[in-house]
């Protein structure tokens, strides 16, 4: 077994024969074609069709055939279903709903729920490299499924066999989707400070607050609320309670007006009286907040492999345009302060490209990844804010343009540094552990 999955299921490397633990040899395209034992088009890394070269020895992480497959359909999705609409869904501010039914219709959604509810069981990885694929076409498109399938996975864990049966199908096809509801207008990073309230009555609670920057709040159905039942019990207090949107005294807020990102659908929800009682219960006091801790090295961790496909698409392109674009007589490639930016993406790239499916991989071996995927995430964000801006700038004004996937990327690059944890709060996690804090 190799992370906790059956060797014999894996396909050989793509890019690299590993030789030695620490050492991996890098073969070209072509060579390695000949390993590969089933028909696969290259998932978009070293793909022959991308702009960025034949040579491109960029790290293809493990997958097992099936996941490998799944990759494949997702590259393929996101390039004929979600490429070409990204721009029109930013500029005229749409909720992607119909294109979500057909990314379930497509098989995309359950990745993280178990195979025995319906899902696909992936491990980390496998759900990584979907995302990144997904988000190379439009990260808040991607970003609304990982929230949704999150959710998935946390019915599927912890929910009551009536929630089950009441919720997966329906959410699987995505008929209704799913979204998480942590942030408030007066707190984010410290998420111990809930102050929305589930005040005990009549042998139930009733639901009082407000919650803000809440993904796919335009048009979620399914909620995850998590509100204050007990004060003085601090972080102990907190319960999660499944929601519908349709519930008398539950009114959405927005979506908010951004700087982009806009298919996300990002917005809040008030709560005013809405009537809970234990069947609407999905996790108790004590293991409501612990839960929501306990998923995020994973989501950090996707927020990596989508600043991963932000970077790749923004640099394919870029690689593209110089070849083509003139100035002074010649090919804007030929220029070397151009060819060293461009040098330099492609560095971060592979860099992040490294720390994420390493720290994914450090997961599925059932290994502590917290350091990982905090130095995943705080990596991946940085360098995909820097690096998609210079892939911008060889581009000229034109990289500005909205149909451009660079200049759409850039502001869903600025989200990936809140999302999940903001930047400095990877370096608090980094620090309390490297100073024993
Ligand atoms: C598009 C979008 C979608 C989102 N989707 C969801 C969602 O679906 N569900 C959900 O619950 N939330 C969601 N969020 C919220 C996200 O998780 C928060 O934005 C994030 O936790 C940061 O909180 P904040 O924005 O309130 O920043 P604050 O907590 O107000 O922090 C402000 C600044 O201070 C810094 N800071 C805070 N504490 C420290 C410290 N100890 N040391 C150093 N610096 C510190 C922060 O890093 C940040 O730079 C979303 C956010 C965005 C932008």
């Amino acid at each position: 077994m190799v992370n906790g999955r059956a060797a014999a299921d894996r396909t050989p490397p793509r890019c690299f024969r590993r030789r030695t633990v620490t050492g991996l040899t890098p073969c070209c395209h072509r060579s390695c074609a000949g390993l590969i034992d089933f028909a696969l088009p290259a998932p978009g890394l070293c793909s022959a069709k991308s702009s960025t070269g034949e040579g491109n020895m960029a790290f293809e992480p493990e997958l097992t055939k099936r996941e490998a497959a799944i990759a494949e359909t997702a590259r393929r999705f996101a390039a004929e279903e979600v490429a070409p609409h990204a721009a029109r869904w930013e500029k005229d501010r749409v909720y992607p709903a119909e294109t979500q039914r057909r990314a379930a219709d497509a098989g995309l959604t359950g990745l993280l729920v178990p195979e025995s509810e319906g899902g696909h069981g992936l491990s980390l990885t496998g759900a990584c490299r979907v995302f990144e694929e997904l988000a190379a076409a439009c990260m808040p498109f991607a970003f609304g499924l990982i929230v949704h399938d999150n959710l998935m996975g946390n019915i599927a864990r912890n929910g009551s066999e009536a929630q089950r049966r009441a919720l997966l199908p329906d959410m699987l096809a995505c008929r209704r989707i799913g979204t998480f509801l942590l942030t408030e207008p007066g707190m984010g990073s410290d998420a111990t400070a809930v102050a929305c309230r589930a005040v005990a009555d009549d042998g139930g609670w009733r639901l009082e607050g407000e919650k803000a920057w809440i993904s796919s709040a335009a048009h979620a159905d399914v909620l995850s609320v998590y509100a204050q039942a007990d004060p003085e019990q601090g972080w102990r207090g907190v319960m999660c309670f499944l929601v519908e949107a349709g519930r008398p005294g539950v009114s959405r807020v927005g979506p908010y007006d951004l700087a982009g990102g806009h298919a996300l659908g990002a917005g809040g929800f008030r709560f005013d009286g809405v009537r809970l009682t234990e069947a609407d219960v999905l996790l108790p006091q004590e293991r409501a907040f612990r839960a929501a801790m306990s998923g995020i090295d994973a989501a950090r961790i996707f927020v990596g492999g989508m600043s991963v496909g932000m970077m790749r698409a923004s640099l394919d392109r870029a690689v593209s345009y110089v070849k083509e674009r003139q100035a002074f007589g010649r090919r804007i490639a030929d220029f070397q302060g151009v060819q060293w930016m461009l040098a330099d993406v492609e560095t971060d790239l592979e860099a992040s490209r490294l720390l994420t499916y390493r720290a994914a991989a450090l997961v599925d071996a059932g290994r502590d990844a917290t350091r990982a995927a905090a130095h995943a995430k705080k990596f991946a964000t940085r360098a995909a804010l820097h690096r998609i801006a210079d892939c911008m700038q060889v581009m000229g004004a034109n990289g500005l343009r909205l149909e451009e996937p660079a200049a759409r990327h850039l502001a869903s690059a600025k989200i990936g540094q809140y999302i999940d944890g903001a930047t400095e709060i990877q370096n608090v996690v980094l620090a309390r552990a490297l100073l024993g804090s």
